[in-house]
């Protein structure tokens, strides 16, 4: 069992991505929903923590509030002019920033506690405070562009807490590990010059953003080689993700040698997310992190920090989350996931495992593994 931080706080729940029906705004054809409708709520997120609560998971972990980050840690990543102009918005009625960022009045300061949440467990793990740590961010971050949001994320909560960890001299070598069904391409974009950050996006092809080069991205400048993309066909479930893991992303983690590991914990790859096309299950997450925590402990000292990112099924995202926490702290609970024994019934069969495995072996060639 390890001492695992798990950061949260309720003014993250109070975030509003405002009247929609999953990600189109009510209006013309589109009728309101009950409970705004959104498909970014705070609904799997508070489900996650009140599962943790019934199981006893909770208890077993050192849960922390944060600061929320600065002006001068904000301004480490983002453009004055685009926090400005966020401030603005959020202290009127808010609004837009980019494609698919709506949020109300007051959601600067919450993404700002996002983002402290993120800072203090990746700080709270460098310090030796604890062995590994969970941020239950919201809003989340990896589409987030130093000077636009995008797709549901404000700031980029990960971005931020590195930099944080860098001016507080606590690390130099980062290994982000993005595996949310879209393209982590915010993260990307912040450090794709910078050789000490290695950003990896496992996601499901051309889904969000869609339209980039993939594969092909593989860092600029001082920072070329240290970006990965995996990108997955849709379909891919629990046997393709593992030997992604173990094809692609443990041999680059041992190339790389970090100081810690940061997850980008997006659960909507899971079998049911209402955003993605993928079919992965609670044992995929708990399995996933398992195997990138065994690898920690053979680079990094087991440091590891998960950060919530992405995750539309208010059903399941809790018991996906929950896995991956007990992974973290090395616990087993008694929660039995009631969803599993259907959700396995329904994996692709052999030969599509085996055509799926084809196309990872064939992108693992491609970037030299
Ligand atoms: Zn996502």
């Amino acid at each position: 069992m390890r001492n695992t931080g798990f950061y949260l706080s309720e003014s993250c729940f109070w975030h509003t991505t405002g009247e929609a029906a999953l990600t189109a705004p009510v209006g013309g054809w589109v009728q309101p929903m009950a409970a705004g409708g959104h498909a970014e709520s705070p609904e799997s997120k508070r489900r996650m923590r009140n599962l943790m609560d019934m199981s006893g998971l909770m208890k077993a972990l050192d849960v922390c509030d944060a600061a929320p980050a600065t002006a001068v840690e904000t301004a480490r990543i983002h453009t004055a002019g685009y926090l400005a102009e966020f401030k603005a918005l959020s202290d009127g009625r808010g609004g837009m920033l980019g494609v698919s960022a709506p949020f109300g009045r007051g959601s600067f300061e919450i993404a700002c506690q996002s983002a402290g949440l993120a800072r203090d467990a990746v700080l709270g793990v460098l310090s030796g405070r604890h062995d590994t740590a969970y941020a239950l961010t919201r809003p989340p971050g990896h589409h987030c562009l130093a000077d636009q949001g995008m797709g549901f994320c404000l700031l980029s909560n990960i971005g931020i807490a590195i930099a944080a960890a860098r001016a507080a001299g606590a690390a130099k070598r980062f290994f982000v590990l993005d595996w949310d069904v879209h393209h982590g391409n915010g993260t990307q974009a912040i450090f794709e010059d910078d050789p000490d950050v290695h950003t990896l996006s496992i996601h499901q092809a051309n889904l969000f953003p869609t339209g980039y080069s993939g594969l092909e991205d593989r860092g600029v400048g001082d920072g070329a080689g240290a970006n990965t993309n995996l990108p997955l066909p849709s379909g891919c479930g629990h046997d393709a993700y593992l030997y992604a893991i173990e094809r692609v992303v443990l041999p680059l983690i041992q190339s790389f040698r970090p100081d810690i590991i940061i997850i980008a914990n997006g659960l909507d790859a899971s079998h049911v997310d209402p955003l993605g096309r993928m079919s992965c299950l609670s044992s995929t997450y708990a399995q996933m992190t398992s195997m990138i925590m065994a690898a920690a402990d053979e680079h990094c000292g087991g440091r590891v920090v998960a950060i919530h990112e992405g995750g539309y099924s208010e059903a399941y995202v809790p018991f996906c989350g929950h896995r991956v926490v007990e992974s973290l702290a090395g616990i087993q609970s008694d929660l039995v996931d009631p969803f599993l024994p259907k959700f396995l019934e329904q994996q692709p069969d052999a030969a599509q495992v085996a055509q799926q495995c084809a196309a990872i072996d064939t992108m693992a060639a491609r970037l030299g593994l």
